[in-house]
């Protein structure tokens, strides 16, 4: 018999998205005459930005001219994206990336569930809870989960609460991990960690040699000069700090997929023989090996988002998400209730007092004919709340927010 990985066997199933369309379609079965307004989504809902579907159509035409016909791209990406991506993300921001420091992907997702590839295999990690749950189970296929305690943790993986306590800071671990996962704005909170916050998490990192992954898939929400866009703002974070980002919801790339992932090349693991050596070079062996490269047409389109209308395009987009964010985060707020997120994030986290638990909170949106997230499913310190999106349109959101307000009011 062909013999397996036993991590996956571990794994629990994934109940929470298959939970939310359970229910609501149970539910519509039974009101077929309500007009549900999705805010549970965390997809885009905007088409993709229009100067990019231009290059990508010139890109098309690229590949029927055999003067212009593009066959295996370098796997790391094509230097026109690589380039445009360290000049304006990083470089004119003041940040010291280097474009041959960036990896093109086919999205955030691929890179971060992969990064595990490169790292030891006995490894502590560390993540925040309630956590975006690639960053758990790519650890647990990988064998650094230990075993699944009752409550959904896994015992070889250190959990740090964010909640209204902490400001929604992950506070240390009482041992130092192999690495840290951290995201902001976050994924699903909503929430995102400032100056001060990060500058303390990259001091932890160099002082305990820790690595951080940082996930910044949303960093294009982010409009307050206080808090980061990318680690690299912060001093120090180029010898600790890989960063994973997206071009998914920054320009309605969901379905075409890139992202990208910076290594820089200062950032240096050690062997079990003790020798060093930097991760830049592990990863480029492993994407070499593993990946052929994002598609020309599509890298082509990423491309165009650095031109002065995909600029205005992209800051167009985010900003109506970011629009509907806000009147969420200030309608459940006006109602007394504990919320948090819809700031430089598109996404609301809310909960409706001690006694009402997610799936409970969940319910009764859904009688009023709302959907959600139930926290709960993202881990334990996200009982009790739920998770709205603001990925929809202004007047979706204005319906759901009347609708929250008659029944939680
Ligand atoms: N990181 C976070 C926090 C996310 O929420 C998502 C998508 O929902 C991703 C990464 C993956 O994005 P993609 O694979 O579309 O680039």
């Amino acid at each position: 018999m062909i013999k397996l990985n036993d991590n996956f066997q571990a794994l629990p199933p994934t109940y929470l998205f298959a939970g939310v369309g359970a229910r609501v379609a149970a539910f519509r079965e039974s009101n077929p005459e309500v007009d549900i307004v999705r805010m549970d989504i965390g997809d885009v809902t905007q088409p993709v930005c229009a100067p990019a579907i231009e290059a990508m159509h010139a890109a098309v035409a690229d590949m029927a001219d055999a003067s212009t016909f593009r066959g295996y791209g370098p796997e790391q990406g094509y230097p026109f994206l690589r380039e445009a991506i360290a000049r304006c993300d990083y470089q004119q921001r003041g940040i010291d990336i280097a474009a041959d420091e960036i990896f093109i992907g086919d999205g955030a997702k691929s890179d971060i569930g992969n990064f595990p590839d490169i790292l030891g295999r006995e490894l502590n990690i560390a993540v925040t809870d309630p956590v975006y749950p690639v960053y758990v189970d790519s650890n647990v296929m990988d064998g650094h989960g230990g075993s699944l305690l009752p409550d959904g943790r896994w015992s070889g993986i250190s959990y740090l609460p964010l909640s209204a306590t902490n400001g929604f800071v992950p506070d240390f671990p009482a041992t130092a991990p192999g690495v840290v996962y951290l995201c902001s704005p976050n994924n699903p909170t909503g929430t995102t960690l400032g100056r001060d916050a990060l500058a303390a998490w990259v001091d932890y990192c160099r002082a305990n040699g820790v690595l951080m992954l940082f996930d910044s898939a949303y960093e294009a929400y982010i409009r307050h000069a206080d808090v980061p866009r990318s680690i690299y703002e912060i001093e120090g974070a180029r010898e600790v700090a890989v960063e994973f980002r997206s071009f998914s919801k920054t320009a309605g790339f969901t379905g075409l997929r890139c992202g990208y992932t910076v290594v820089p090349r200062s950032v240096v693991g050690r062997y079990s023989d003790g020798s060093t050596t930097p991760l830049h070079g592990l990863w480029l062996r492993r994407q070499c090996t593993k990946f052929n490269g994002a598609s020309y047409i599509v890298q082509r389109g990423a491309e165009a988002l650095y031109s002065p209308r995909g600029r205005e395009c992209t800051r167009r987009q985010t900003e109506l998400y970011l629009g509907n964010a806000s009147m969420l985060r200030n309608a459940i707020g006006q109602l007394g209730l504990t919320v948090a997120g819809g700031i430089d994030s598109p996404y609301v986290w809310f909960r409706a007092g001690a006694g009402i638990d997610s799936w409970q909170l969940f319910d009764r949106l859904l009688s009023a004919g709302v959907t959600s997230t139930p926290g709960s499913g993202f881990g334990p310190s996200g009982a009790g709340y739920v998770r709205l999106t603001g990925f929809n349109t202004p007047d979706n959101t204005r319906q759901a927010i009347s609708r929250i307000r008659a029944l939680l009011a």
